[in-house]
């Protein structure tokens, strides 16, 4: 068996579902699961429409429940399904917009009710979709995730599933694929153990389909995008990015890590826990090879895989003489960091002092407030990070190069970390700096033939 998840954009209208079908049909005899995401932007429509019940009250579900109403059930009536699936599609269109009018009257909306919220965009993609399988011959199901063995714990907005769904997971689904037929699963969504609904976190779907494919032993999963795969960078940024042809699951979850928006960071998990190879591929040129993550990389790879930029950092520098030669220090620097629930993303030391980057979007004056009475503290804001993921056993030569590179630029490197699983450098640069880095550094690793 494999599995196939489609995102969002490969689901945005019925010409997107017609070729997603058709890809699904190509490769039936491997027997897919198909795993999907809502239909084009609806989580995000469903956001909106929960933060304008409370902002604006009753008045507003009406016109955002008609927004995501219109999505679905005009893909059902153009897909020709209206008559047999529309009632289906009606019942959780009006139970979503029940919900919204609660929260429009309570003006309340807790993690847990916004999971429930978003939950519909995914059964809402599973029903039209299974359904426009059927009508073309395919023996579809459409699935919910709780229906197909997913069981979480209960953080809302980022559940971690329990371990149980090993289990669970191949005990729902593989006697299906038995029966010869097509479960077609929610993305993104489980339930806790008390029934509540959950979501995996933004761009969930992928893990949900990493962990099936895992659990279920398949021989593959196949992440299914809107582009040729994992890219050498961002194409916003370098026009001339190309597919990279093969990662390791542990390349593969620092690139999503570091902004590549390819694949879910926890995504790699399960896959690289049981060996079962990742393929990214491209729903809207199914032809081109894609990437595939696996455990090893083929002989003679290119040293470096791919550069990614990260923007919206804050550097904080913090010079304290007494740390030289003392125990505890790192201990109670990062603590108070921890009291004040902020993430450091990455941290260089010397003998006295501590450069870390966290994301701009935490408050830091409390935790300012409490170093400065530690140490000497220094908060540099509008810089980003800039990240190479390359062969470890290159590294030397890597730098070389990416330093030789911003000297010709004149762009100041402000900060530099090799990371512990040694396969991504990163640097520290203004934030201005960080898009002519990255195609410098580009062109030089991938476009200058080194
Ligand atoms: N629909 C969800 C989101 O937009 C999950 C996903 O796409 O993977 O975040
Ligand atoms: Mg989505």
């Amino acid at each position: 068996m494999i599995v196939m998840k489609f995102g969002g954009s490969s689901l945005a209208d019925t010409e997107r579902i017609r070729r997603v079908t058709e890809i699904v049909r190509a490769r039936l005899d491997r027997k897919p699961v198909v795993v999907l995401s809502a239909m084009g932007d609806t989580t995000d429509f469903i956001l909106e429409a929960a933060q304008k019940a409370i902002d604006k009250g009753p008045v507003s579900v009406e016109f955002s429940l008609e927004k995501i109403s219109e999505t679905h059930l005009t893909a059902s009536k153009e897909l020709g399904l209206s008559a047999s699936l529309t009632p289906c599609l009606r019942d959780l269109l009006s139970e979503l917009g029940s919900l919204l009018a609660g929260v429009s009257l309570t003006k309340e909306l807790t993690a847990r009710t916004r999971d429930c919220l978003v939950s519909f965009g995914e059964r809402l993609s599973v029903r039209v979709a299974a359904s426009y399988f059927q009508s073309t011959g395919i023996n579809a199901r459409a699935l919910d995730a709780w229906d197909a063995g997913f069981i979480s714990d209960s953080n809302f907005g980022a559940a971690e599933l329990l371990s149980e769904s090993w289990q669970t997971i191949p005990k729902s689904l593989l006697p299906l694929l038995d029966e010869g037929i097509i479960p077609v699963v929610t993305g993104f969504i489980a339930k806790d153990a008390a029934g509540a609904v959950t979501t995996l976190g933004r761009g969930g779907s992928d893990l949900s389909a990493t962990m099936i494919a895992a659990a279920c032993k398949a021989e593959e999963a196949q992440v299914w995008k809107d582009v040729d795969g994992i890219l050498t960078a961002d194409p916003r940024i370098v026009k001339e990015a190309v597919p990279v042809g093969a990662v390791t699951y542990e390349e593969a979850a620092e690139l999503a890590f570091f902004g590549a928006q390819v694949l879910h960071p926890r995504a790699m998990r399960p896959c690289d826990k049981t060996g079962t190879p990742v393929l990214v591929k491209n729903s809207y040129n199914p032809e081109a090879p894609g990437s595939l993550i696996s455990a090893v990389l083929p002989e003679n790879v290119h040293p470096v895989r791919a550069i990614t930029t990260r923007g919206n950092v804050t550097l904080i520098d913090i010079v304290s003489s007494r740390m030289v030669g003392q125990y505890g220090f790192l201990a109670e620097l990062f603590s108070c960091f921890a009291c004040h629930e902020i993430s450091i993303d990455m941290v260089a030391t010397s003998e006295v002092s501590v450069s870390l980057t966290l994301d701009s979007a935490h408050d830091i004056s409390a935790v300012e407030k409490t170093l400065s009475s530690i140490a000497n503290v220094k908060v540099k804001t509008n810089k980003a990070i800039v990240t190479i993921v390359g062969l470890v056993d290159r590294s030397t030569a890597i730098l070389e190069s990416a330093f030789g590179v911003c000297a010709a630029l004149g762009v100041r490197i402000q900060m530099i970390s090799q990371g512990a699983s040694k396969v991504n450098i990163s640097f520290i640069v203004d934030e201005v700096e960080a898009a002519p880095v990255v195609r410098a550094l580009h062109k030089k690793f991938f476009e200058d033939g080194n």
